[in-house]
């Protein structure tokens, strides 16, 4: 099912996410905690793309498989900045052989060692590929807080040419005030950006993870989360306990703000994707 349609047909989403395995060896435990969170029954799941391309052939499967074995819809992320063009168009005849009709189109993180290809710059140029390409569901990423390569405010000006290239809905980066997405949002919006926006909520589980995911998104943590992570931080089961709290209030307060269409980063934890699931059990209706 295309991701459009169903962002129009219902009234309230929340969709998972999972990300591939690095290497072969792992694909099995990968594809397992796919599988459960996939038993959760979310409006469609998405499946990351590994930074450098090499995991493409996962993406595919496992996106294939959730859709074939659950009837859950599926949203394959494809990055470009890592490619040839040619790997692309042959990443997108795979996912069309498996019947996968949503893509997130991304440019990728620029690897440190620089660029081994020069076909793509941006992801606005992926996106036009892509719909040159078959009738794929196409979304991209914005950020409400900026991405963290841009030092002026241009991001919604390039937010606004990815969107009239083509994209059906916009998923956003993680972010832990709330506040902050509504200004975004309100922002696009005067931008002239009217596609769905989908609200990407990562609950935090442990200190360590909160430490990675600020030093790559630069995301604010507001004095609340921090005290939690303060207090919380050195105890596993409470700290896991106490982020999937804190983002079920987080979701809570978007969808009573009017927010319709939450993405969850599960970082494939089948346990935390269903706590999420319980505590909004009602609230999702
Ligand atoms: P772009 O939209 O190309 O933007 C990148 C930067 O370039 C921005 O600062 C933008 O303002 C600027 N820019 C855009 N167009 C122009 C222009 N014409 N001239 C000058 N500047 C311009 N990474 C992965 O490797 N795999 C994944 O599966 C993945 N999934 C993601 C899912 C979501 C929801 C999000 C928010 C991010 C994801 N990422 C993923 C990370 C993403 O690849 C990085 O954040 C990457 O650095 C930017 O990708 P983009 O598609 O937003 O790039």
């Amino acid at each position: 099912m295309r991701i459009d349609e169903l962002l129009k047909r219902k009234k309230i989403t929340l969709s998972l996410e999972v990300f591939p395995p690095k290497s072969s060896e792992k694909f099995e435990e990968t594809n397992r905690a796919a599988r459960e969170i996939a038993r959760l029954k979310p409006d469609f799941m998405s499946v990351t793309y590994g930074a450098g391309g090499g995991t493409s052939v996962f993406t595919a499967e496992i996106a294939a498989e959730i859709q074939r074995d659950f009837g859950v819809p599926t949203l394959a992320h494809l990055t470009c900045v890592s490619s040839s063009r040619e790997h692309v168009m042959q990443v997108l005849r795979d996912y069309r052989e498996k019947g996968i009709e949503n893509v997130l189109a991304l440019r990728g993180d620029i690897p440190p060692e620089g660029r081994k290809y020069h076909d793509y710059r941006y992801a606005v140029e992926l996106i036009r590929d892509i719909r040159a390409n078959g009738d794929f569901c196409v979304g991209g990423a914005c950020y409400p807080e900026g991405h963290v390569e841009s030092e002026n405010k241009q991001d919604l000006h390039h937010l606004k040419e990815k969107v009239d290239a083509g994209l059906d809905f916009l998923t956003t980066q993680l972010f832990f005030n709330n506040e902050v997405f509504f200004h975004f949002l309100y922002r696009a919006r005067e931008a002239g950006i009217t596609v769905p926006v989908i609200a990407g909520i990562m609950p935090m589980t442990n200190a360590n993870m909160l430490k990675r995911s600020i030093a790559m998104s630069g995301t604010e943590v507001p004095r609340r989360f921090r005290a939690i992570v303060d207090y919380f931080g050195s105890s596993p089961a409470a700290m896991k306990q106490a982020g999937i709290v804190y983002a079920s209030e987080q979701i809570i307060d978007l969808i009573a703000s009017g927010i319709r269409h939450i993405h969850v980063y599960t970082m494939n934890k089948p346990d935390v994707a269903a706590g999420i699931m319980n505590n909004l059990s009602e609230a999702l209706k």
